[in-house]
C-alpha cells in the first residue's frame, strides 16, 4: 500500500470514528466536528502530500524487450462493485494474459507520476480537488457510488485511471525509443484537462501530447481516433492548436454528440451500424494516405474496439477480422511514413473485444 493510500484511508476511519464518539458521548451538534474533518480532510491531503509534489523527468530505467506497457494495477477490482457496470474493467489483463501465452518478452512496467508532473502537463488543480469526492466523480464514471467515501474510490479505481494514464505517457516515450509502442489501457478521449465523462476521468491522450511538446519539443502530432464514439475531450483542449492534426472516425448518433468540440477535428469520417469491414477499410486507407504527411512527428492512435458488431455503446458491425486489418492499417502508414506510433486501447469492453484486441496486438507484433 502506498503512503498516500495509508494516509487517506487513516483520516476517512478516523473521522467517522470522530463523528460516531462524538454523537454518542457529546451531543449530536459534536459529530459536525467529525463530519467537517471527513469532508475537509481530503483537500488538504491533496494539496500538501500531491499537489505540492514536484514534476519528475519520464525515465526508463531498463529497456524492455517488447515495447508494450503493463501493470496489473491497471485493472479495476472493487469488492464486486465493478460487476454493476457494463464494462469489463479487467480486459487489461486479460488482454496481457492472452499475449503471454505465445510471447514471452518482458514488458514495461510504468510507475505512478506525480501530481506535479500532471500539473506541469496541464492538468486543472481545481479538476483535481473535485475528484477527492465520490459525488463528483460518480456522475463522470456512471456508476450511483456517490455515498462511498471518497478513499474508497480513489484506492479502487481512480488510482488504476490515474496509473494507465501514467502509462499512456510512458509509453509515449518508449515508442520514440522504439518506433511504436501499446499501452494496455488509456485512451481516455472524453477527458479534457478540466472535465470528464464516459467513463474518462484522466485526459490521457492530451497529456501525452502536451509531454511530446514541453519534454520532446515536438510541434506536428497527428491523434488518430478510431473508437466508435467522437474523442470530444482532447477535442475540447486542442480547439484552435494548429500543432496537432486530428483524423475521428466515430458513429455521430451515438455518445457524446459534442458539436463544438467536432470544429476541432481536421478529417471527421462517420461510420454506423451499416458500414461494412470492406467500406470501413477503404474510407481508412483513403483518408490516411490523404491526411498522413511526412513531416508529421508522431502519432497517438487511440484503437477503440467498440466499433465491433454486438457492442451495444458503439452501434457498429466491424468484424473481428475487420479490427485486426484496422490496426495493421494504421501500423503500416505510421511504418511506411516512419511515423513513430503510440496504441491506447480505449474503448470496447465486451469479453469479445478483449480477444479481439489480444489477437490484433499478437498479429501486429509477430
Ligand atoms: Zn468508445
Amino acid at each position: 500500500m502506498q503512503l498516500y493510500t495509508f494516509i487517506d484511508w487513516f483520516f476517512t476511519i478516523a473521522s467517522l470514528l470522530i463523528t460516531i464518539l462524538l454523537g454518542i458521548y457529546l451531543n449530536g451538534a459534536g459529530c459536525l466536528i467529525g463530519l467537517l474533518l471527513y469532508l475537509i480532510y481530503p483537500v488538504m491531503i491533496e494539496f500538501s502530500y500531491n499537489l505540492m509534489s514536484a514534476k519528475q523527468e519520464i525515465i526508463i530505467k531498463t529497456m524492455p524487450e517488447i515495447p508494450i506497457v503493463y501493470h496489473d494495477d491497471y485493472n479495476i477490482t472493487a469488492c464486486g462493485i465493478e460487476k454493476w457496470h457494463p464494462f469489463d474493467s479487467c480486459k487489461y489483463g486479460n488482454v496481457y494474459r492472452q499475449i503471454r501465452q505465445k510471447i514471452n518478452d518482458k514488458h514495461l512496467t510504468p510507475e505512478m507520476l506525480s501530481r506535479g508532473t500532471f500539473l506541469f502537463l496541464g492538468m486543472s488543480k481545481w479538476y483535481l480537488f473535485k475528484m477527492c469526492y465520490s459525488a463528483y466523480a460518480s456522475t463522470l464514471i456512471e456508476l450511483p457510488v456517490f455515498f462511498l467515501p471518497g478513499a474508497f474510490l480513489r484506492s479502487c479505481l481512480l488510482d488504476s485511471m490515474l496509473l494507465a494514464t501514467s502509462g499512456s505517457i510512458y509509453a509515449a516515450r518508449l515508442a520514440l525509443e522504439k518506433g511504436w509502442a501499446i499501452n494496455l489501457s488509456g485512451g481516455y478521449h472524453h477527458a479534457s484537462l478540466n472535465n470528464g465523462g464516459g467513463f474518462c476521468i484522466y485526459p490521457d491522450i492530451t497529456l501525452v501530447v502536451n509531454y511530446l511538446k514541453k519534454y520532446r519539443n515536438l510541434n506536428k502530432i497527428v491523434i488518430i481516433d478510431l473508437d466508435a464514439h467522437q474523442g470530444n475531450g482532447y477535442q475540447r483542449d486542442f480547439h484552435h492548436d494548429s500543432s496537432v492534426y486530428i483524423i475521428d472516425f466515430y458513429n455521430p448518433y451515438i455518445y457524446p454528440g459534442d458539436h463544438e468540440a467536432e470544429q476541432a477535428i481536421d478529417c471527421s469520417v462517420h461510420i454506423d451500424r451499416d458500414t461494412t469491414d470492406e467500406q470501413y477499410i477503404k474510407l481508412l486507407q483513403k483518408n490516411l494516405e490523404k491526411h498522413l504527411q511526412n513531416d508529421m512527428q508522431f502519432i497517438i492512435y487511440n484503437a477503440g474496439t467498440d466499433i465491433m458488431a454486438g457492442d451495444p455503446l458503439g452501434n457498429c458491425c466491424i468484424s473481428p477480422a475487420g479490427i485486426q486489418r484496422r490496426d495493421e492499417v494504421v501500423f503500416k502508414w505510421a511504418n511506411f511514413k516512419k511515423i513513430p506510433i503510440l496504441m491506447l486501447l480505449s474503448g470496447g469492453y465486451q469479453k469479445e473485444n478483449t480477444f479481439a484486441i489480444g489477437e490484433s496486438i499478437l498479429q501486429l507484433i509477430t
